[in-house]
């Protein structure tokens, strides 16, 4: 639900994973400055039609005890069984494609559903582009299921952990503890964040990554299969800082980057002409 809260918890302008023995709450702190979202679990057996909005907020001040908490105004609320599912194929035939919400489905709780689908997207979009310019074969577009359904079932494999850590109280539950000997949730969340920024996906080999025969060692920090990665840059041809990424739009046009060294070297520079020679 997303309200304004009335309440003597210190912390819900911060992201905070509340863990008490009536349960957890998920605060993710609203754009502006007094809205929150919070997502809770309830019990087993819940009936997600005939849950009220009095049940969420009983059961948010059962959990908040000894805070108090109040609901000055509710903006939205919502209930539903969270499915944990992947389907069984992502393509019918190469002719029909399934992406997002329509194939994968998990909680909300990490913020990743509309991310994945948007990749889904991307990725069947600039294939299907270029397959019908008649610039890639087929093999191409088949690269759109076995990429996307691994990274589907690795987000639900996930998810489910994810979704146990945040309900844990304690190690046996999935929890990582602090000190104290309670569940240390920054650790987990921190440890995340990589994977839920979408870095950590890793394409297999197929007609468009070849990682066998590459040559790796010339660009240590550039996994084959993997996101391009981005870092601040001055443009040579008009000494524009930017961010690398921003000078590759996603416009349907291919590219080819060329790690030169320092060009002011005349051996780089030299290296870099019989590139470009070759390729115009
Ligand atoms: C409470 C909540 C919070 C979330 N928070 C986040 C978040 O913070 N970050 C994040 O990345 N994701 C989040 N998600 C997940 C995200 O909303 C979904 O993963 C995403 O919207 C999926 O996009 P989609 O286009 O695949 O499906 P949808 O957004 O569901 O779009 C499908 C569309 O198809 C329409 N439709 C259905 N049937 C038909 C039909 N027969 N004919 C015509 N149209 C039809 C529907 O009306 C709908 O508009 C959250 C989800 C929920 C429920």
């Amino acid at each position: 639900m997303d309200f304004i809260p009335r309440t003597d918890f210190p912390d819900t302008r911060k992201l905070t994973v509340i863990q008490s023995k009536a349960g957890s709450v998920l605060n993710i702190p609203r754009e502006g400055r007094f809205m929150n979202r919070f997502y809770m679990e309830l019990p087993e057996g819940t009936v997600a039609r005939e849950v009220k909005l009095e049940d969420l907020q009983e059961t948010t001040r059962r959990i908040f005890h000894p805070y108090q908490i109040d609901f000055a105004e509710t903006v939205w609320w919502s209930t539903y069984k969270v499915g944990q599912r992947v389907a069984d194929r992502f393509t019918q035939s190469n002719r029909v494609f399934l992406t997002g919400d329509a194939c994968h489905t998990h909680s909300p709780k990490a913020g990743q559903g509309m991310n994945v689908s948007l990749q889904d997207g991307y990725n069947i979009g600039w294939k299907l582009a270029s397959f019908l310019k008649g610039q890639t074969e087929i093999d191409v577009l088949r690269t759109y299921p076995t990429e996307r359904q691994r990274v589907a079932e690795d987000l639900i494999e996930w998810d489910k952990n994810w979704v146990k850590s945040i309900a844990s109280k304690g190690k046996d539950q999935g929890g990582v503890l602090d000190a104290n000997n309670n569940v240390d949730f920054s650790e987990i969340w921190v440890k995340a964040r990589v994977f839920t920024a979408g870095l950590t996906i890793k394409y297999d080999d197929s007609p468009l990554t070849r990682a066998k025969g590459s040559l790796q060692s010339r660009a240590k920090n550039l996994k084959v299969g993997m996101r391009f990665p981005s870092s601040q840059v001055i443009r040579f041809c008009d000494a524009l800082e930017l961010q690398f990424l921003k000078a590759l739009p996603s416009d349907g046009r291919w590219r080819i980057v060329i790690f030169a060294g320092d060009v002011r070297q005349i051996a780089a520079s030299r290296r870099l002409s019989q590139v470009i020679n070759i390729s115009t």
